[in-house]
């Protein structure tokens, strides 16, 4: 499930789009996530979430007949994962699950979306995002520390301590 990471993987950072630009193959980033996924030993079936008729499409064309990565583009993956993990990017997929609970109201995976938006993609609007996401409260400050949503998060990630840089990226 989540091959592409909420479409978080469909969107790279310049300096590791132009990576797979280089293997030279009709591939998206999204696809490689895909083929990567189905790469694997006894996989037999993917679950990506699709929001248009293109991305059915790409998926269809690319799981009708999957292609084992080559050595190439698996050492090109790897690259990939290194630029994306020194960015410190968020395995966040926006699924929504920690936030139903949260006596803060804070609208958790827009506010790491924000926090992603800065790091990774250097994005200078970022702080006017998280203003306006938390313009009638939630903001990350709020957080009690209660711990409820990183019980409800699926890819287990420490949300307490993630909105505590939040906090200090866009509220200090
Ligand atoms: S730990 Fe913070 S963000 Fe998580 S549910 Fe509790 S108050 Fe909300
Ligand atoms: S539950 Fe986890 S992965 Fe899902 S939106 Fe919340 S932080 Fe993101």
């Amino acid at each position: 499930m989540e091959p592409v990471k909420g479409g978080t993987l469909a969107r790279l950072p310049e300096r590791a789009a132009k990576i797979f630009a280089e293997l030279g193959t009709e591939t998206s980033p999204a696809g490689y996530a895909l083929r990567f996924a189905a790469n694997f030993e006894g996989v037999f079936m993917i679950l990506s979430g699709m929001s248009d008729l293109n991305m059915l499409r790409e998926n269809v064309k690319l799981m009708s007949e999957p292609e084992r990565l080559t050595d190439r583009e698996l050492e090109a993956i790897a690259r990939v994962r290194d630029v994306l993990s020194k960015t410190g990017d968020i395995s966040c997929t926006a699924c929504g699950y920690c936030v139903e609970g949260c006596p803060s109201r804070i609208q958790i995976p827009d506010l790491l979306a924000c926090m992603r938006a800065k790091k990774v993609f250097l994005d200078e609007n970022a702080a006017e995002g998280y203003d306006a996401y938390t313009a009638n409260g939630g903001r990350a400050k709020d957080c009690i520390g209660c711990g409820a949503c990183e019980n409800a998060c699926p890819q287990h990630l420490e949300i307490r301590k993630l909105l505590k840089e939040v906090s200090s990226l866009f509220e200090n």
